[in-house]
């Protein structure tokens, strides 16, 4: 009998895992033809600096809309795309394409703000890949000091050496490098300095039980303490409410983002926000 009943659990749990491979498939399958197909689109959302209350930045985060699918989160996406081996392809299409908005928006007389892309450890695996950020910045004309790039430390400590070349490169631009979700990835504290940085963001799940958690907010202070030492710009992510708003301009964070200012949202409903801020 226990024999039996073990054997149906691993056909249950193979059957579960075979469905898992299935629509990862698919996922890859569809993934392949969403450029072709204008599938795309990138969602907005503001940063917003502590002193100020005013929109310093926006980060450009990337949404997928599939017939078949539906709506897919870049949390799952982006690993297949990254193992498929076409990530490079669409972060090339990100970066373009959030160069040419943050140009149109100043040509349409916004104030200029930093438009802050996400990296794939992928992309800094290309050598040189300071000339293909070069090129989207020549062909849209941005300045680049409203061009930032956004890696992870996983990303750069997957390959510490090669990252401080590309960062060297990069940073040598105009352009900004920051430090994200930082405080969840391998510690690479020992190389912080090593790495040429502009801005480090606090993950969000520092942010999440703050001020509950005591635990939390020391955790925060002392990244934020750190952030000074080295002299780099502190963004708190996942800012959602007005406690955790409090929380950050005492502690003399520089900018804030989160659903407490505003979800990511398309372009066009982006330019409402940098017309009449909902929060000022
Ligand atoms: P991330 O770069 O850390 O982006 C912040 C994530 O937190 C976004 O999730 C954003 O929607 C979410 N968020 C913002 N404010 C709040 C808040 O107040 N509360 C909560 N709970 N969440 C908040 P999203 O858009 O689902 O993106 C997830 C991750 O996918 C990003 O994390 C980034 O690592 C990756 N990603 C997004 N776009 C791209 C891209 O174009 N290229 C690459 N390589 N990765 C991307
Ligand atoms: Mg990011
Ligand atoms: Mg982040
Ligand atoms: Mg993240």
């Amino acid at each position: 009998f226990a024999k039996e009943k073990g054997r149906n659990r691993l056909a249950f749990f193979s059957k579960e895992l075979q469905e898992q491979v299935n629509i990862k498939k698919e996922i890859a399958e569809q993934l392949r033809g969403a450029m072709q197909r204008d599938e795309l689109v990138l969602h907005y959302q503001p940063i917003i600096a502590t002193h100020s209350n005013e929109i310093i930045a926006v980060e450009a985060l990337l949404r997928w809309n599939n017939e078949l699918l539906g709506d897919l989160a870049p949390n799952v996406f982006i690993p297949i795309a990254e193992e498929i081996g076409i990530i490079t392809k669409i972060g090339d299409w990100v970066l373009a394409q959030a160069c040419q908005q943050n140009k149109t928006w100043q040509q349409q007389g916004y104030p200029c703000i930093v438009m802050t892309i996400n990296m794939s450890v992928m992309q800094l695996a290309i050598s040189n890949y300071a000339t293909t950020v070069s090129s989207s910045l020549t062909e849209t004309n941005l300045d680049p000091q409203y061009l930032e790039l956004e890696f992870t430390e996983n990303t750069l400590m997957k390959d510490a050496k090669k990252s401080i070349v590309q960062l060297r490169e990069l940073s040598a631009l105009g352009v900004s490098i920051a430090l994200d979700d930082f405080g969840t990835g391998y510690s690479s504290i020992k190389h912080l300095a090593k790495f040429k940085l502009n801005k480090l963001k606090i993950d969000g799940s520092f942010i999440k039980n703050i001020p509950e958690s005591a635990g939390d907010i020391i955790a925060t202070r002392a990244i934020i303490a750190l952030a000074k030492q080295l002299k780099l710009h502190v963004t708190a992510e996942g800012v959602e409410t007005a406690k955790q708003c409090e929380f950050m301009m005492t502690n003399n964070v520089d900018s804030m983002q989160g659903y407490h200012f505003s979800r990511p949202v398309a372009a066009k409903a982006f330019e409402q926000l940098l017309q009449s801020p909902s929060w000022q």
